[in-house]
C-alpha cells in the first residue's frame, strides 16, 4: 500500500500536505472516529478523498449541500477518481446507473445528503458493500446549539455507524465548544482526536464601518472601487434585497454584478455561480444561502451590508475572501436599525403552550402509524417551516416519533400517449383501484383506498411509483406527507409534562439565537481586535491581530448609529383597529396580527396571500414585541 504522501503525489497532483491534513488522515487510518475543525479553503474535502486510496471499500460523503456534491463529484471524475453521487437531483435513469456502479463496488467515493441517506433502500444497499470511511461534512449542522442546525442530521450518528465503517470523520469550518463537544458525544469521538487549526487567517483585514441606514449605498460603492477589492460578495438580508442593491451596484460601478438567493431557480443560481467563480461576474450580492463550499480562492472582499445573525456567521462568511493566501478584506456596514428586523424574526417564532400540546396530540392521536402533511399542519398551527421541522426532530431526540419516510396523499393518472398500458403486469388486488384511478378525472386520495377497495395505502403507492417508473402512464402526485412511528403507547404519553418539556426547550432556543445577535452587535463595537472576539466566541485564543479596524482606529461608539424609534401615533392605532376591522376573522389572534404588521412571511400568511395586502408589514421597522403588546391591547387579549 502507498504511503499517504505518495498517494497525495500520485492521485492528486500536490506536493506536500497542509497543516492538520496529515494528522486527520493518520487518525482515519488508524480506525479513529476524529472531528476536524478547519478554516474554509484549508483543504477539508482531500482528508476524506485521500484516504479512498489507502483503504478497502468505498468513501461516504454526506453533504447537506446538493449543488456542491455535483460539482465536487465532476471534479474528481475528471481527474480519473470514480466518485458518484445519489440524492434527489437526479434523474431515475441516472440514479439506477449510480446504484448499480455502487452496488458493483466501482465507485471510490460516493457522496449522498443526509435525506437520501434515511431512505431504508439506500441505506441497505450501503449496509451490503463495505464502507471504509464516513465523511460528514458541514457537522456543525448536527447539533441544536449551532447556528445552522439542520434535523435531518440528528440520525446521521446511527445511520452511519450501521455502516460499520473503518472510522468516521466530521468535518467543519466552525464550532463552540458546546457544538463541539455535541458532536463528539453524538459520534463517539474522543477529545484527543478533535484536531483543530487555529481559525485566524492573517490575510485577512477586518473593518467593522459604523453608519446609519442611507450611508450604507455610497460606503459599499467606495469599498467596491478602491484597488483589488474585487471579485466580492456583498452579503443582505433578505432576498428582495440581493435584486436592488445588484441593479444599484451595477449602475453606479459598472462592473458585472449578480444577485444569488433562494428564491431563484436552481438552473439560474447554477449560471450565476459558474459565472462568479469563471470570472465573467466580479461582484454578486446574495444572502447567506450563496458561498458554502464554493471554490473560488481570490475572493478579495466580502461585505455585510447588513448585520449577521451570529458570529459565528460573520466569522464564516468573512472566511470566504483570500482563501489563496493573498491579502483579502472583510467589512461590516453596521447600522443598529437591524437590530429590529433581526430581533423580529427571533421573537415571532415565540409559541404558545397550547400550540405545543396541539402538535403533540396531532401526533399521538392516530395510532402507532402517524402520517403528517407539513404544509397543512404550519398552517393550522401558525408556525413557521424551520420551527416545525426543529420541534418534530426534537421530539424524535425525546423518543417520541421515530422518522418512517415520506410520501404523497394524492394522484392524478393518465395514460400517456403512445405507450402501451397493461393492468394485467400489476398486481391482480390492486386493479380496481388503479382502474378506478385511472377513470377519475380528479386527483385520487390515497386515504381512502383502504375503505375503497381494502388495500394499505403504502402497497398501492407502491404500485404507482412502479407505474410512474415504467413511463407508461402520467402520474402526477400531491400533497406531500411524513410519516412517523409512535415510539410508546399512547396511554403511557403524559402530554402536559412533554408540551412543558418541549416548550422549555424551544424557549432555550430562542434565548440562543438572541444571545448570538447580542454578542454579534457587542463585537461590532468592541474596542480591542474584532477577529480575536471573534475567535473568543468559539473558544478559541489569539492575540490581537494589529490590523482590523477595532486595533488601528480611534475607538468606534459605544452603539452602532440607528434612527431614533417613534412611538405608535394615532394614525398607526387606527390602522391596527381597521385591520382588525377588515381582516379579523383571519388574523384572529394578537399573533397572528403581529406577525401580519410586521411583516413576518409564515405559511399562513402565505397561504391565505395576506402578503398582498397593502397594511403587510406596515410596522417592519417596530420591535415585534411592542406590536404584539398593541395588538393584545386592542383585541382585548390582557
Ligand atoms: P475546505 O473544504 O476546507 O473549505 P477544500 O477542500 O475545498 O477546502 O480545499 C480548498 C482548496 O485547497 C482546493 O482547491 C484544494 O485543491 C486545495 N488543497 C487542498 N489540500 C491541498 C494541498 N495539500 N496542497 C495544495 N492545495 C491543496
Ligand atoms: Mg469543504
Amino acid at each position: 500500500m502507498p504511503t499517504p504522501l505518495q498517494a497525495l503525489q500520485k492521485h492528486f497532483g500536490l506536493d506536500s500536505f497542509r497543516p492538520a491534513q496529515h494528522e486527520i488522515i493518520n487518525n482515519l487510518l488508524e480506525g479513529k472516529n476524529t472531528l476536524a475543525t478547519l478554516p474554509t479553503g484549508a483543504g477539508k474535502s482531500l482528508t476524506f478523498q485521500l484516504p479512498a486510496f489507502l483503504l478497502p471499500g468505498s468513501v461516504l460523503v454526506i453533504s447537506p449541500l446538493l449543488s456542491l456534491i455535483r460539482d465536487q463529484v465532476q471534479k474528481l471524475n475528471t481527474n480519473g477518481i470514480r466518485a458518484a453521487q445519489i440524492d434527489s437531483t437526479l434523474t431515475p435513469d441516472e440514479r439506477q446507473y449510480n446504484l448499480t456502479a455502487i452496488a458493483n463496488g466501482e465507485v471510490k467515493i460516493i457522496y449522498t445528503s443526509p435525506e437520501t441517506l434515511s431512505q431504508p433502500q439506500i441505506h441497505r444497499l450501503l449496509k451490503s458493500i463495505r464502507i471504509s470511511l464516513v465523511a460528514i461534512d458541514e457537522v456543525h449542522c448536527y447539533s441544536e446549539w449551532g447556528h445552522s442546525f439542520r434535523p435531518s442530521y440528528l440520525s446521521l450518528p446511527h445511520l452511519s455507524r450501521a455502516l460499520k465503517p473503518h472510522a468516521i470523520l466530521c468535518l467543519t469550518a466552525t464550532a463552540t465548544k458546546k457544538v463541539a463537544s455535541d458532536i463528539r458525544k453524538a459520534f463517539r469521538i474522543k477529545v484527543c482526536d478533535h484536531i483543530s487549526q487555529p481559525i485566524r487567517r492573517n490575510n485577512l483585514r477586518y473593518s467593522v464601518i459604523p453608519c446609519q441606514h442611507l450611508q450604507r449605498f455610497s460606503q459599499l460603492i467606495d469599498i467596491l472601487q478602491r484597488p483589488d477589492h474585487l471579485p466580492a460578495i456583498v452579503y443582505v438580508m433578505k432576498q428582495e434585497q440581493c435584486e436592488e442593491l445588484s441593479a444599484y451596484i451595477s449602475k453606479r460601478t459598472h462592473h458585472p454584478t449578480r444577485a444569488y438567493h433562494a428564491g431563484m431557480s436552481t438552473a439560474d443560481r447554477k449560471k450565476v455561480q459558474d459565472a462568479f467563480i469563471a470570472g465573467s461576474i466580479e461582484i454578486i450580492v446574495a444572502t447567506i444561502a450563496f458561498g458554502m463550499g464554493v471554490d473560488k480562492s481570490n475572493i478579495r472582499s466580502i461585505i455585510h451590508f447588513h448585520l449577521p445573525k451570529s458570529p459565528e456567521g460573520w466569522l464564516q462568511e468573512s472566511g470566504r475572501a483570500g482563501r489563496d493566501g493573498k491579502l483579502a478584506f472583510t467589512y461590516l456596514l453596521a447600522c443598529g436599525d437591524d437590530v429590529i428586523p433581526l430581533t423580529n424574526f427571533i421573537r415571532c417564532r415565540e409559541l404558545t403552550e397550547r400550540t405545543l400540546s396541539r402538535l403533540i396530540t396531532t401526533l399521538t392521536s392516530q395510532g402507532k402509524n402517524i402520517v403528517i402533511q407539513p404544509y397543512q399542519l404550519k398552517i393550522q398551527l401558525e408556525v413557521l417551516t424551520s420551527t416545525l421541522d426543529v420541534l418534530l426532530a426534537k421530539l424524535e431526540l425525546l423518543n417520541l416519533i421515530k422518522y418512517s419516510h415520506t410520501s404523497w396523499r394524492f394522484v392524478k393518472m393518465n395514460t400517456n400517449f403512445g405507450r402501451n398500458f397493461n393492468l394485467l403486469d400489476y398486481p391482480k388486488s390492486h386493479r380496481p383501484a388503479l382502474q378506478a384511478i385511472l377513470n377519475n378525472n380528479h386527483r385520487y386520495d390515497l386515504h381512502d383506498c383502504r375503505a375503497d377497495f381494502g388495500i394499505a395505502p403504502e402497497k398501492l403507492y407502491q404500485t404507482l411509483q412502479d407505474i410512474k417508473l415504467s413511463g407508461e402512464c402520467r402520474l402526477q402526485f400531491s400533497g406531500w406527507q411524513k410519516h412517523y412511528i409512535l415510539r410508546k403507547p399512547a396511554d403511557q404519553i403524559d402530554i402536559p409534562a412533554l408540551t412543558h418539556q418541549l416548550n422549555s426547550y424551544h424557549q432555550e432556543q430562542l434565548a440562543s439565537a438572541q444571545a448570538r445577535l447580542d454578542a454579534v452587535q457587542r463585537i461590532a463595537t468592541t474596542k480591542t481586535c474584532l477577529p480575536m472576539q471573534l475567535e473568543k466566541w468559539l473558544g478559541i485564543q489569539h492575540p490581537p491581530c494589529g490590523t482590523c479596524s477595532a486595533c488601528t482606529e480611534p475607538p468606534s461608539k459605544r452603539k452602532l448609529p440607528h434612527q431614533p424609534l417613534e412611538d405608535l401615533k394615532e394614525n398607526d392605532i387606527i390602522l391596527i383597529q381597521n385591520c382588525i376591522h377588515s381582516y379579523g376573522k383571519r388574523l384572529n389572534n394578537a399573533q397572528k396580527l403581529t406577525r401580519f404588521l410586521c411583516g413576518i412571511p409564515t405559511p399562513y400568511n402565505r397561504h391565505f396571500f395576506l402578503y398582498k395586502r397593502p397594511e403587510f408589514a406596515a410596522f417592519r421597522h417596530h420591535p415585534y414585541d411592542t406590536i404584539l403588546a398593541y395588538a393584545k391591547a386592542l383585541m382585548g387579549e390582557i
